[in-house]
């Protein structure tokens, strides 16, 4: 079965109520993260080239619904509503359902972190040069593209979407909405 890795899941595109993700795999043991499965060993494979000295953190991967209501919640009781909108999507509404999404951190990076660090060092530079050659985007860009996406600016949240997408995604400068609204169109 071919799987859907370039699923599109956002404020107007929600999953639906019955969604189940695809097959799961362990990528950090002591953390209890999981991605899908083609997605952890491209991550692995990813990092093993740009990451050596084993200085990226996984700080967030697959999400259930339910911890997506928390992670709301809690950030809407702590941050505030501005804030929340800003970054954390509303439940049916993340990426993290899929297992096709990671948010990476190069410092000690707490799980579940809203806004883990990378950005700014060697290995960050070196991960954002090779992530499209694995298979992975960054998710949402700055200035003009957080209005397309409805997420602001996420230095640290990166999406699988397999080869060759990410290259054509990453070389066109495109957030997902608009490769997908090209892709129809052609
Ligand atoms: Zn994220």
């Amino acid at each position: 079965m071919m799987k859907d890795y370039l699923v599109l899941v956002n404020a107007e595109s929600p999953l639906p109520s019955n969604y189940s993700p695809e097959p799961l795999k362990l990528v950090d043991a002591w953390q209890g993260i999981f991605l899908e499965k083609q997605t952890a060993e491209a991550l692995s494979a990813l990092l093993a080239k740009v990451d050596p000295d084993h200085l990226i953190q996984i700080t967030s991967g697959f999400r259930s619904i339910r911890e997506q209501v928390e992670l709301y919640q809690t950030s809407m009781e702590e941050n505030g509503l501005a804030y929340t909108n800003a970054y954390v999507a509303k439940p049916y509404c993340s990426e993290h359902h899929t297992g096709l999404a990671v948010d990476l951190s190069i410092k000690s990076g707490a799980v579940g972190e809203i806004a883990p660090d990378f950005q700014d060092h060697p290995v960050v530079e070196a991960f954002l040069k090779e992530m499209a050659n694995f298979g992975f985007i960054m998710r949402y860009l700055p200035d003009e593209k957080t209005e397309i996406t409805g997420i602001s600016h996420e230095p640290w949240h990166f999406r699988y979407v397999g080869l060759p997408h990410s290259q054509r995604i990453t070389e066109g400068g495109l957030v997902l909405e608009e490769y997908l609204e090209k892709a129809v169109i052609q």
